[in-house]
């Protein structure tokens, strides 16, 4: 579905941009990856897409929230791959505390990551996307990109805030051929969240298990955690023909959790 197309996934050497590289590798498009790690972890990952999926694989390390890195990461792209096509912005962290003692460097470190870097990948890929004619980007937000949650301010301001930049790049992209979308997934068992249990068990007084069960899934209606192959389904369809005319939507993911 995507065969010829060059595509790069931040944050793709774990979690959600893993199981996105990993499906767009799947429909036949060239994959740069980008995150954080083990050079030889990363390098099995590499290798192992590449050969499952027979597509070319590039690895980018670049650090999202140096915008000097980002210019690099988008040049690596476009030497490498040949042209960037789809943009799936992706990489992003969490902070759990309470306002009041919620570190400075936190907050700044979580806006550049989780909200600037998709403005300057997205700044430096847009003409040639213009220039071509078409361009898919999809920012992973969050179901708080709608609604919030306690103890989360950085991480809420900035999913609220990249749902303004998805409406705005649509609005911009929309007669160019380019669409740009944000999916906004519920809780997924990934090592972001798995990382938060602790620290929202201290911020609550309460253990582990009541953070699973009445904090993390209670706000789920299905009260099961969304599946990453799930949400790389959806950014597949974004990306195709049949969703030239889906752009600058907030697509909820989320077991029913923003319904409630
Ligand atoms: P994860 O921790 O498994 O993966 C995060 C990725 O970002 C990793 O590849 C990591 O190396 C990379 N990364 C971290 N800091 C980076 C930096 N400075 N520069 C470049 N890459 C960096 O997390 P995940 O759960 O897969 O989260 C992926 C995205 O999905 C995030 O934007 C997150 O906010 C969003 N999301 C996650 C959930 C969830 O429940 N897991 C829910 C909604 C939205």
């Amino acid at each position: 579905m995507l065969s010829g197309k060059t595509a790069l996934v931040t944050g793709s050497t774990s979690g959600i941009g893993l199981a996105i590289a990993r499906k767009l590798a799947a429909n036949g498009a060239k994959i740069m990856l980008n995150g954080m790690g083990n050079p030889d972890d990363i390098e099995n990952i590499r290798a192992g897409i590449a050969a499952e999926f027979g597509v070319e694989v590039c690895f980018n390390g670049a650090d999202l929230t140096k915008p000097d890195q980002i210019a690099t990461l988008i040049s690596d792209a476009h030497e490498r791959l040949g042209g960037l096509d789809v943009l799936v912005n992706n990489a992003g962290i969490q902070f759990v505390s309470p306002i009041e003692d919620f570190p400075i460097e936190k907050w700044d470190a979580i806006i550049a990551l989780n909200l600037s870097s998709a403005f300057h990948t997205t700044r430096l890929s847009f003409k040639a996307m213009k220039d071509k004619g078409w361009g898919r980007i999809v920012n992973i937000a969050s179901a708080h990109a709608l609604v919030a949650s306690p103890f989360k301010s950085a991480y809420v301001a900035a999913k609220h805030g990249i749902a303004g930049l998805t409406k705005t790049i649509a609005l911009e992209g929309a007669e160019h051929g380019i669409t740009c979308n944000a999916i906004c997934p519920g809780y997924v068992l990934t090592p972001l969240v798995e990382k938060q249990i602790p620290d929202t068990a201290k911020a609550r007084g309460i253990t582990e298990e009541e953070v699973v069960k009445n904090v993390l899934l209670a706000a789920q209606p299905t009260k099961k955690f969304v599946e990453t192959d799930d949400i790389a389904e959806l950014v597949v369809f974004l990306c195709s023909d049949a969703g030239r005319s889906i752009t600058g939507s907030l697509q909820s993911i989320d077991g029913g959790w923003t319904a409630a």
